[in-house]
């Protein structure tokens, strides 16, 4: 499966199928939304879509030999220019786009264009692709793309038509994921409450099964007494000090829900329910608030690049089971 197939806004894409049934497209569409959300695989669906040669796909087939070029990034009337989120887009890397766009597609039924990023196209870059943007052709769609809106030219965003592309709320991601994913109920939904409903995020983190990790971290070093060796280790790698805080205070979060007798459906360690009432009859409420904040504060010092071995340590003490 590869990541295109699977990152794009369903909505986005069915909006501009129908769109495109009334043949209604504008030239230039900007899509705008935090990182990792899906808008260059949108781009890439929409692109599918307006060129997918079967008649009766709701959207697009991607089996017919327009669907297949373009998702091996292999059709010569699609051109994607992405230089990753810092790198400047200068005038020679669009230099593509400025003169195809005059041509008819060779193949296609309208050229796409898809710049991504656009936040960073140089002064240079930016005007002469203006250029492109005033004299529209008929044969051609261009689809830009941005995290950054305030950062690009009021010229370039008022030629183009905004398209929003936010974060899918925990339970649609969580159904994504099952449904595109061999991954279980449980899994899909801490991923989704953990990359806070970023379909890429959450892509990430079980390309390097975050799921199994949070629960070795919370087998050691929340429900067992680690030794020294351990934590020495655990504090020598920044990420996974972070990340052992960031599962640390959904544990606690969890447990809170589970002592107020919550339910079920808003627990994010749904997987570990077993493990986190036995927990939660250790405290009382109140040792719980107090076992948090230290939580809270003892990731706040790491935040600030504090040392946080003597307080771990100490908040061991009430956290490890003897
Ligand atoms: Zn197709």
């Amino acid at each position: 499966m590869t990541t295109t197939e699977t990152c794009y806004n369903n909505d986005i894409v069915q909006r501009f199928a129908r769109l495109s049934g009334k043949e209604r497209l504008a030239h230039a569409y900007l899509f705008v939304g935090p990182y990792d959300i899906g808008k260059g695989e949108t781009a890439v669906a929409v692109a599918k879509l307006v060129n997918c040669e079967d008649p009766q796909a709701n959207m697009f087939c991607d089996r017919c030999p327009s669907c297949i070029k373009i998702k091996s990034g292999n059709h010569p009337d699609i051109v994607l220019i992405d230089k990753g989120y810092s790198e400047s887009i200068k005038i020679e890397d669009i230099r593509g786009i400025l003169d195809q766009n005059r041509l008819r597609p060779y193949l296609a039924r309208k050229k796409v264009f898809i710049l991504r990023n656009i936040e960073n196209l140089t002064p240079e870059a930016a005007n002469a692709f203006l250029k492109t943007l005033e004299e529209p052709s008929p044969d051609s769609l261009l689809l830009l793309t941005t995290s950054v809106p305030e950062k690009n030219l009021d010229t370039i965003r008022s030629r183009c038509h905004a398209i929003y592309i936010s974060s899918a709320s925990s339970g649609q991601l969580t159904d994504l994921l099952c449904k595109e994913y061999d991954i279980d109920r449980n899994g899909a939904h801490f991923l989704a409450y953990f990359a806070e409903g970023c379909l890429g995020t959450a892509r990430k983190l079980m390309a390097r099964k975050f799921f199994e990790q949070k629960n070795e971290l919370i087998d050691d070093f929340i429900l067992r007494r680690p030794d020294d060796a351990s934590v020495k280790s655990l504090l020598a790698d920044k990420m996974r000090t972070r990340e052992w805080l960031d599962v640390c205070l959904s544990w606690m979060r969890d447990v809170f829900v589970i002592k107020a007798g919550v339910a079920d459906h808003r627990i994010i360690h749904a997987d570990r329910q077993q493990d986190l009432a036995v927990f939660q009859k250790r405290f009382s409420f109140q040792e719980l608030a107090a076992l948090n904040q230290s939580v809270v504060k003892m990731r706040q010092m790491f935040m600030d690049n504090l040392n946080i071995k003597i307080p771990l340590l100490i908040i061991g003490e009430q956290l490890w089971e003897n």
